[in-house]
């Protein structure tokens, strides 16, 4: 973000003045996480040596956090590097020699390691039966041809229909259902099956695109995803090895951690002459050059020329010439409003607004042995009594309702017998509020109720931890924006991770 007081065209503009003065621009970045680190390093790589991050947790890494758990590494937040050349996070891991070697055959698989590459996934219903192999390939025939219809709206400009609302969810319920409805061959059972199975594809996709459903996700845009070429990668050690070969060329007196941001005065003429009166002892000035990174009080009225001022939640205020904000799209919609002032400019509120994204969690479960047979590598929740639901919305005590699935972690000697499964919305946040052991004792039910099997017993539940220590948020563990479904367009729809 830079003052509105000085475009980075003008020759007043403090970037550029300040290197031809040799004064440099002090630059602020708001988050150490992935982009807030990157930035960083790329403007000590150019020589600006005024720079400050300033993050509101207690340690590095923002929505990347890998967790040893035994001789597993598990990852709360970001898992897969998706896909290869091009890819910054890619290049950084293979130049670092992080990933593992693999042959073109495996790499042509997709996915390396996490999950077996083999296997098979088991379509349980909520009776404890397993849906026939033959019938799970033929409905996901059926779901991933609509796939391709929900991606031609935004690829080929085609008007999104009146009765689809323009949301993904409403649109493939429709043709979907439709399709099995009018199939001669099925019989009724097996109808009601596939309408199930419907509804557990709907949850895994509201999952993969950060929403709470995707009947909030919008048709017109939905085909903007694009994949890089190549596989999904993990790194055995941990995607933390990617924040520490960012940081590893930071100056750790340059990062200051547990120091939230409130405001960001910005546009500070207005601002000016209330602040100076404020300056006698709450205006500090980060002055690291003394290689101090503790911001300091500093009295000095030139500094007041500084085009932006932060204050922290600790009562600081530090003064900057530029600030990079990387906080997640998450943060901006909760606190947009009291972070800047004055506000945002409008076309920028508007994207914040209309830009969807939901929480998304991980749930570990650890076994003394597996259950599941050596060829499952997932087991996949069908309700049968949801087949004709709309939108489902659980209250409260039937959160665990929006499970999708548990993945089996591959390979054991990596992971030991674990099991991962995600959850997204509402629902993600009713599980937030129960403690580990209630988690893992209803997701071992839900799994004994939906294998029917009196045998997994879990002994250890991991729930996701990421949480951003600061009072007035809440606990993002947001993946991706997501574009809003019904009343869009919104501008800048996006789907892309923001890594
Ligand atoms: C469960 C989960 C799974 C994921 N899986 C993948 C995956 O497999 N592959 C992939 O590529 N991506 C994945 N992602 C997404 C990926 O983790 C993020 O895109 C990426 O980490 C975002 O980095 P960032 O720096 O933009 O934001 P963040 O990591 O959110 O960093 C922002 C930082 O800003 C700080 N901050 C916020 N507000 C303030 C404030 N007011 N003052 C000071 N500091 C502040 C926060 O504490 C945080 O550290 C996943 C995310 C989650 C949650």
């Amino acid at each position: 973000m830079q003052s509105c007081e000085i475009s980075s065209e003008s020759t007043d503009d403090p970037l550029s003045s300040g290197l031809r003065t040799h004064r440099q621009p002090r630059i602020v970045v708001i988050g150490a996480g992935l982009a807030g680190l990157a930035a960083t390093k790329v403007l000590l790589k150019n020589g600006f040596t005024d720079v400050t991050v300033l993050e509101a947790s207690d340690h590095i890494g923002g929505r990347v956090l890998s967790v040893q758990q035994g001789k597993a590494t598990l990852e709360l937040g970001a898992t897969w590097i998706h896909g290869a050349i091009g890819n910054p996070v890619y290049h950084l891991a293979e130049d670092n020699g992080l990933l593992e070697d693999t042959t073109d055959e495996e790499r042509s698989v997709g996915r390396i390691s996490l999950y077996t590459k083999n296997g098979v996934s088991h379509y349980q219903t909520n009776v404890g039966k397993r849906i026939p192999k033959d019938l799970v390939e033929e409905f996901s025939d059926l779901y991933n041809e609509v796939y391709e219809l929900t991606q031609e709206f935004f690829q080929n400009g085609k008007p999104v229909c009146a009765e689809s609302q323009n949301s993904v969810g409403i649109f493939t319920r429709d043709v979907v259902r439709k399709r099995i409805t009018v199939d001669p061959d099925d019989s009724e059972s097996t109808k009601k099956l596939k309408l199930s199975m419907l509804q557990q594809y709907l949850k895994v996709e509201s999952c993969e695109s950060s929403s709470p459903s995707m009947d909030e996700v919008s048709l017109s845009e939905f085909g903007e995803w694009t994949e890089i070429p190549g596989a999904h990668y993990v790194i055995p050690e941990g995607f933390m090895k990617i924040v520490e070969l960012l940081a590893r060329d930071i100056p750790s007196s340059t990062v200051c951690l547990s120091k939230p941001i409130r405001c960001i005065h910005w546009n500070f003429s207005a601002q000016r002459q209330e602040v100076i009166d404020k300056s006698d002892d709450t205006i500090r000035d980060n002055n690291h050059n003394e290689n101090n990174h503790s911001c300091r009080p500093r009295r000095d009225p030139v500094k007041l020329r500084s085009p932006i001022f932060l204050e922290c939640e600790d009562e600081e205020w530090i003064m900057a010439d530029h600030v990079i904000v990387t906080a997640s799209l998450g943060v901006l919609k909760q606190n947009h409003e009291a972070m800047f002032s004055p506000s945002l400019p409008d076309d920028k509120v508007l994207a914040i607004e209309k830009l969807g994204i939901s929480t998304t969690d991980k749930i570990f479960l650890e076994f003394e042995e597996p259950f599941w047979s050596p060829e499952c590598n997932s087991i996949q929740f069908v309700w049968e009594d949801e087949a004709q639901l709309e939108q489902p919305v659980y209250p409260e005590d039937l959160w665990y309702k929006k499970i999708c699935s548990f993945d089996v972690l591959y390979p054991p000697e990596r992971y030991g017998h674990m099991l991962s499964g995600w959850i997204c919305g509402q629902e993600a946040l009713y599980m937030e509020r129960c403690d580990d052991e209630t988690v893992a004792e209803t997701c071992t039910e839900l799994l004994r109720r939906f294998t029917a099997s009196a045998g997994p017993v879990c002994w250890r539940g991991h729930t996701q931890e990421i949480l951003f220590h600061y009072p007035w948020c809440f606990a993002v563990r947001t993946e991706r924006s997501h574009s809003p479904g019904r009343d869009v367009p919104g501008p800048a729809q996006s789907s892309t991770y923001k890594a």
